[in-house]
C-alpha cells in the first residue's frame, strides 16, 4: 500500500505520541494506590484533588521507571524539571498538568523495528500525571450532545511517560511494529503495563504528506482515540488518503486535531492546533529540580531488565544452527523465552526446547506462564532422556498447567513411571530370545521389524517405554551380536 503508485505520487511522513502509564504502586505525586478498574472516587486524597494547600511530592520509583525508558531506547538521561501546563478541562482539578517541558529527563533516543532493522528517532520521552476519566451519558457519548458528565479521579495524578517519536515512520505499517515493540519493551523492563484495551498505552498519531522526494515536512494533523493496533493502522490510512485527495487538488491541509471515529472509519476535526504558548507553561514552583547524577543513571542501567531485543538475542544464541526468527520473535513477545532458555540451561537440545513451547506451551499462554521454569525443563528433560514418551510428554504438561505440580510425581500418578534403561534393555532382550525368527530377518537389514519389537515390548509395558529406547537397546544388541 506504501508504494509510490499507492499514495499517487506522495509520501507519508508519521510522527508517534505514545502515553504510558508507569507500573508504580503509587500516584506521581501523592500515595494514593495506582490501581485500574476500582470503584470511582475511591483512591483520591487532597493532592490528587488539588485541594487548597496540598503539595506534591516526586514518585521515586516512577523516576526511575521513565529512567528505564529513556535507557532502553537509548536517550541521553538528563537532570530535568517539571513544569505546569495550564488548560482547564474538568478531569484536571488543578486546571494544570504537571509535565516536563523544555528540560525532560530523556532526550535523543531510538527505537530499532525488528523486521528490518529501521532505527526510528526517539525526541524525548518525559514524565507527566495522567488526569481523571470523564464519561459523558447520553447521546454518542461525547460532551457535546450528552445529558450529563460523570468524572473518576481515580487515574488523576497517575505517573505518565510520553515518548515522541521524530517524524521518521513511512506507512502504516512501521506504525503499528514501532507501537508494537514499543509496547512489548515498555512490559520487558517493567515500567509499564501497557494495555491499549485498558488505556495504560495511549498513542497518537501525527500525520503528513510530502511528494515523494521532497525534503520539506508538510502540514500535519494529529489524530486521537487510537485505543487498538488495528486502529491506529486504519486511521493512518484513512489519513494519508484524505491528506492526498487535498493537496493532489491544489487544496491545503489545515493543521488540526483530528478525532478518529472507530464506527465510521474515518476521521473528523475537533479543533484547530493548539501552540504551545497556548499552555502558557512555566515552572512548577512547588517542586524541585531533579538532579540525576551520573552514578545513578549508572545503576539504573546496570540493572536494566533485558529489552525484547536482548531477549530474541539470546534465544538465538543458544542454537548452533540458524532458527526461525519469526518463531523467536512470536515466544519472546508472548513472555515464554524464560520457559524455552531454562530448558536449554538444563540440558534440553533447544530444537525441542522451542518446538515443545511453540507448540504445547503457547497453545495455553496465561497457565505456560506460571509454569516455574525449572520445573518445566526437568519435564523436557525426562522426555529427553526416554523416561517419557512424547504423548506422555504432553499430558504432564497438560496437568502442570492445569494445577501446578512436579513434572516426576504427575508421570508416576499417571502410571508413567519412569522405565529404566536398564529394564527396557532385558525386556529386549528376552523378546528378542522369544522371537528368533524375526530377531535374524531384522539382523539381515530387515529395518522395519523395528516396530515389531517396539510393539511386543510396549504390550509388555502396557505403553510405559520409549520407543526410542527400545530401538537404541535393539542396536546396542545387534552390534554386539555381530
Ligand atoms: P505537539 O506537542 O504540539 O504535538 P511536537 O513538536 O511535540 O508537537 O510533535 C509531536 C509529534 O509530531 C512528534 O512525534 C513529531 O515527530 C511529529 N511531527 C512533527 N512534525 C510532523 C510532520 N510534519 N508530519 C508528521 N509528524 C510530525
Ligand atoms: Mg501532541
Ligand atoms: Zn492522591
Amino acid at each position: 500500500m506504501s508504494d509510490l503508485a499507492g499514495y499517487r505520487g506522495y509520501e507519508p511522513v508519521i510522527g508517534l505520541e505514545v502515553h504510558c502509564e508507569l507500573d508504580t504502586v503509587t500516584k506521581m505525586f501523592c500515595g494514593c494506590p495506582n490501581s485500574f478498574g476500582d470503584a470511582p472516587n475511591t483512591n483520591i486524597c487532597p493532592v490528587c484533588l488539588a485541594l487548597p494547600g496540598s503539595l506534591p511530592v516526586v514518585n521515586e520509583m516512577a523516576v526511575e521507571f521513565a529512567a528505564r525508558i529513556g535507557l532502553a531506547l537509548h536517550c541521553e538521561v538528563r537532570p530535568s524539571i517539571f513544569h505546569r501546563k495550564n488548560y482547564f478541562y474538568p478531569d484536571m482539578p488543578k486546571d494544570y498538568q504537571i509535565s516536563q517541558y523544555d528540560e525532560p529527563i530523556n532526550v535523543n533516543g531510538w527505537l530499532e523495528l525488528p523486521a528490518s532493522g529501521v532505527r526510528i528517532g526517539i525526541e524525548r520521552a518525559h514524565m507527566e500525571e495522567d488526569t481523571g476519566k470523564t464519561t459523558h451519558v447520553g447521546g454518542g457519548g461525547r460532551i457535546h450532545d450528552s445529558s450529563f458528565s460523570l468524572v473518576d479521579y481515580n487515574r488523576a495524578g497517575v505517573p505518565l511517560v510520553e515518548i515522541v517519536s521524530r517524524p521518521d515512520i513511512r506507512s502504516s505499517e512501521q506504525a503499528r511494529q514501532y507501537v508494537s515493540e514499543l509496547r512489548m519493551l515498555l512490559v520487558s523492563i517493567g515500567a509499564s503495563k501497557a494495555r491499549m484495551e485498558e488505556g495504560s498505552l495511549r498513542v497518537d498519531a501525527n500525520v503528513s504528506v510530502r511528494p515523494t522526494g521532497s525534503g520539506v515536512l508538510g502540514t500535519r494533523c494529529e489524530i486521537k482515540n487510537l485505543n487498538s493496533l488495528r486502529s491506529l493502522v486504519r486511521a493512518i490510512e484513512y489519513e494519508i488518503e484524505r491528506q492526498v485527495d487535498l493537496v493532489s487538488t491544489g487544496q491545503v491541509v489545515v493543521q488540526q486535531t483530528r478525532h478518529w471515529d472507530e464506527a465510521g472509519g474515518r476521521t473528523i476535526a475537533l479543533r484547530s492546533k493548539e501552540e504551545a504558548h497556548d499552555y502558557r507553561y512555566f515552572p512548577e514552583p512547588d517542586l524541585v529540580r531533579l538532579d540525576f547524577d551520573s552514578d545513578r543513571v549508572a545503576r539504573i542501567a546496570g540493572a536494566l531488565p533485558p529489552t525484547p531485543e536482548q531477549r530474541r538475542a539470546r534465544i538465538i544464541s543458544l542454537f548452533d544452527a540458524p532458527t526461525g526468527t519469526d518463531l523467536v520473535a512470536t515466544i519472546v513477545e508472548m513472555g515464554l523465552d524464560v520457559l524455552v532458555i531454562s530448558a536449554i540451561e538444563h540440558g534440553v537440545v533447544p530444537e525441542r526446547a522451542l518446538s515443545r513451547t511453540a507448540n504445547e506451551a503457547a497453545a495455553r499462554v496465561e497457565d505456560a506462564l506460571n509454569l516455574d521454569p525449572g520445573l518445566y525443563a526437568r519435564l523436557l528433560m525426562m522426555e529427553q532422556e526416554g523416561k517419557l514418551t512424547p504423548t506422555q510428554t504432553k499430558a504432564v504438561l497438560q496437568a502442570m498447567m492445569d494445577s501446578g505440580g512436579e513434572p516426576e510425581s504427575i508421570a508416576s500418578t499417571m502410571g508413567f513411571e519412569a522405565m529404566d534403561s536398564e529394564v527396557v534393555a532385558d525386556l529386549v532382550s528376552g523378546i528378542v530370545d522369544a522371537n528368533p525368527d524375526e530377531w535374524q530377518r531384522y539382523r539381515d537389514g530387515e529395518g522395519k521389524l523395528a516396530q515389531f519389537f517396539v510393539g511386543q515390548v510396549m504390550k509388555a509395558t502396557r505403553g510405559k517405554a520409549s520407543g526410542k529406547e527400545v530401538i537404541a537397546a535393539l542396536d546396542r544388541l545387534k552390534a554386539g551380536a555381530k
